[in-house]
Parts: C-alpha cells; sequence; structure tokens
C-alpha cells in the first residue's frame, strides 16, 4: 500500500534519543515512504547513528546546533545538494536552562530568558527561511513544530519554557501567512505531557502526568506515536487546507475547566 509521504524528503530536528517526540515522529515518516535527514546536537551524535541504522531508506545525518546560523546554512545546502529539494519539516527543538524550570517565574533572569526563546522559538523562523528555496520549486511544503498547553495556561515551573512556548504558536501564524502564497504550510501539534529528556528538566514533571491521568477526557497521557500519528496527518496531503494551527493531541486535557 502506498505511504501517506512515499517520494517525500524531510527534515527531522530535535531527535535526541530512543524518548524524542522527534523519533516517534521519524519513525513514523519513515514507515510512511519518507526519505529523511536527521540532524543532532554533538552530544547525541552516537544515539542519533544507532538509531538512524534502524531506519529504512537510512537517513542523511547532519550536526545542528540551531543556535548557529552557519550550521543550519550548512544543513540546508547539504540538502540540497542530496535530494534537490525538500518536502517538509519537523522542528522539535526546545531548551530553556534547568535552573529556570525550578524557581519562581519572577526570578527568570534575563539570559534564561534570551536562551529558551531563540532555541526554542526564533529556531523555527530560521529552519523556515532555510527550507522556503527548497520547498518552492517542489509545489510548496509542511512545516510542523511541537508546542506545549504551557503556552496559554500556567504550569508549575514550566515558566520561561511558557512564554516560549507563546511566542513560537505565534510565529507559527506569522510564518504560515508568509509562506503560504508559496504553499508552504505551518502548523503545530499540542503534545500532552510525555516523559522525555527535555520533560525531565522541568521541576515536578510526575504531578502533572497525573493531574492528566486524573482529569483528561481520556483519563489518561498520551503516547508520543500517538502525537507522531497526528503530526502524520499535518505533514501529508490529508491536511492540505490547513495552516496556522495548533492541533491539541492530549487526551483532550485542554477542554477540561477542572
Ligand atoms: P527531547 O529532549 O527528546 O527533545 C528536545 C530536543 O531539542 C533534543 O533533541 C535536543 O537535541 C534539541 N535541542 C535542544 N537545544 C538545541 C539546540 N541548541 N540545537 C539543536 N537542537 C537542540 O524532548 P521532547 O519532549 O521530545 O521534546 C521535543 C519537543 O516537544 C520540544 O519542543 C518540547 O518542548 C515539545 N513538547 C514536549 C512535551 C513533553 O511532555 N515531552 C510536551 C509538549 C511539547
Amino acid at each position: 500500500m502506498a505511504g501517506s509521504l512515499d517520494g517525500k524528503v524531510g527534515l527531522i530536528v530535535g531527535v535526541a534519543n530512543k524518548r524524542s517526540i522527534a523519533w516517534a515522529i521519524a519513525q513514523a515518516a519513515a514507515r510512511e515512504g519518507a526519505t529523511l535527514i536527521l540532524t543532532y546536537q554533538d552530544r547525541f551524535a552516537e544515539h542519533l547513528q544507532d538509531l538512524a541504522a534502524t531506519l529504512t531508506p537510512a537517513p542523511q545525518l547532519l550536526p545542528c546546533d540551531v543556535q548557529d546560523d552557519a550550521q543550519i546554512d550548512a544543513v540546508f545546502a547539504a540538502i540540497g545538494a542530496a535530494h534537490g529539494g525538500l518536502d517538509f519539516v519537523v522542528h522539535g527543538a526546545a531548551f530553556a536552562p534547568r535552573e529556570e524550570l525550578s524557581t519562581g517565574f519572577t526570578n527568570t533572569t534575563r539570559e534564561g530568558f534570551r536562551v529558551a526563546l531563540d532555541i526554542s522559538a526564533y529556531s523555527l523562523v530560521a529552519l523556515a527561511r532555510g527550507a522556503r528555496p527548497l520547498m518552492e520549486p517542489r509545489g510548496g511544503g509542511s512545516i510542523l513544530t511541537l508546542s506545549y498547553l504551557g503556552a496559554t495556561r500556567v504550569f508549575p515551573n514550566y515558566n520561561v519554557m511558557g512564554v516560549a512556548k507563546a511566542a513560537l504558536e505565534s510565529t507559527v501564524r506569522y510564518l504560515a501567512a508568509d509562506l503560504g502564497p508559496q504553499n508552504i504550510r505551518v502548523n503545530a501539534v499540542s503534545a500532552g505531557p510525555i516523559k522525555t529528556l527535555a520533560a525531565a528538566g522541568i521541576g515536578g514533571f510526575s504531578t502533572i502526568l497525573g493531574v492528566v491521568r486524573e482529569k483528561a477526557p481520556l483519563r489518561r497521557t498520551v503516547e508520543a506515536s500517538e502525537v507522531a500519528e497526528s503530526s502524520l496527518f499535518l505533514l501529508g496531503p490529508a491536511s492540505s487546507g490547513i495552516t496556522g494551527e495548533v492541533l491539541m493531541v492530549d487526551s483532550g486535557y485542554h477542554a477540561v475547566g477542572m
């Protein structure tokens, strides 16, 4: 049976290990026929090689710190040289210094704020700018990022990451408006809480998981694989009329008042 991403070339940014949401998306996208390029931060290089070896066809692996414009340029140059174009981008990079995620929000430092917004929100602009010239000749493309309900509601210790996610969701809308005329769609999946490396940095994260299990309409947390299947929808042809959207994949937790 034909896969929903057959013949598509996709860049996935944000795989650190096998628990990464971006890794679940990479597995699902490869299953659906996509040829992938995965980027990694240097400290995860070894993990990435092991994981990538389990995908068919083997993905192209490229180093990329999203704070480094030269590395971002090199990624798109390498994709252009190897594949001649690009159909989708998954942006799953986020970071805030650990000390910012276990203090009162009023104590947020100028530097912590800058770093969190740069890595977690501005990077989407930089990646979209690099992707555009590779997507235009293919007749358009799909850009997807990962957000969290902390963008619009307050969660204990999520702090500056919540501010970064609010900026990220606004960035989705502004990019959607700017790139829509080129048929490049830009959307977000807002995932419910999942135990990953990034989540481990948030003080009291297991309390958030417990509240979701108790209160969400589905009475459980979501799996990374469920976020991945919904991401496929936004990456592929079934969502051709959707852009500037934040799709909640959170067992319905966002819908309840208490
Ligand atoms: P993760 O730790 O597996 O992924 C975070 C990724 O960000 C890592 O791959 C890391 O290498 C990358 N990253 C950090 N700084 C970077 C930099 N300077 N340059 C390049 N990459 C950098 O954790 P995850 O939970 O899979 O996170 C993926 C995305 O999903 C993040 O945007 C996160 O905020 C979002 N999200 C996570 C949850 C959750 O509960 N885990 C919920 C909603 C949204």
